[in-house]
């Protein structure tokens, strides 16, 4: 048995928070193995070869695994599907500021889709994947905002126009800002 492997390396931070799940004391010693992580089943099944950090408690000697391995599994698995993992949405999301519910009702996803995609519960498909990875790129995500308000616009009889005219009148200011700042430079 690999029992009494002490690493004590970066984890102590999680060792002062768990305590062992079985007899409840704090003297958990952490090691990274190596673990192989099978998905699927079968001849379809891969097996995906990875690390994660093992628990033992010093005091009963239980061995076990948490939230951290898990993460880590799952993190391997979206690699391998080639799909963005949960804190790369999340990062996604955040990068524009936007709550969970804002997110949802601007893309159409469903909110509870994105909080399982999120927290590692679900792995959202292909199709989805591609959808959020186009939506990592700022401009695509205003075209889309855009495109979305000028549709309620026509939906509710409201004037559709009001917010291109706003965009254009940024990109104006934009070119406007970019010309004072070469005047200066060069000058
Ligand atoms: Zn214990």
């Amino acid at each position: 048995m690999e029992t009494n492997k002490l690493t004590t390396e970066k984890h102590t931070k999680h060792n002062q928070q768990s305590s062992c799940p079985q007899c409840e004391d704090n003297r958990v010693a952490t090691s990274i193995q190596d673990y192989e992580y099978v998905y699927g089943t079968g001849e379809s099944a891969v097996r995906l070869k990875i690390k994660i950090p093992v628990h033992n408690c010093l005091e009963c000697e239980l061995q076990y695994t948490d939230w951290e391995a898990e993460e880590i599994k799952h993190n391997a698995l979206c690699q391998h599907l080639g799909v963005l993992n949960p804190n790369q949405i999340k990062q996604l999301r955040e990068r524009y500021d936007m709550s969970r519910s804002a997110f949802a009702q601007l893309t159409g996803l469903g909110e509870a889709s994105l909080n399982r995609w999120e927290k590692g519960i679900n792995i959202q498909n292909l199709a989805h994947d591609r959808f959020l990875r186009l939506l990592n790129e700022p401009s695509i995500l205003k075209k889309l905002q855009r495109t979305v308000l000028s549709l309620e616009a026509k939906r509710e009889g409201l004037p559709e126009n009001i917010e291109p005219f706003r965009h254009i009148k940024n990109r104006e200011k934009l070119r406007l800002d970019q010309s004072v700042f070469e005047l200066r430079t060069t000058g």
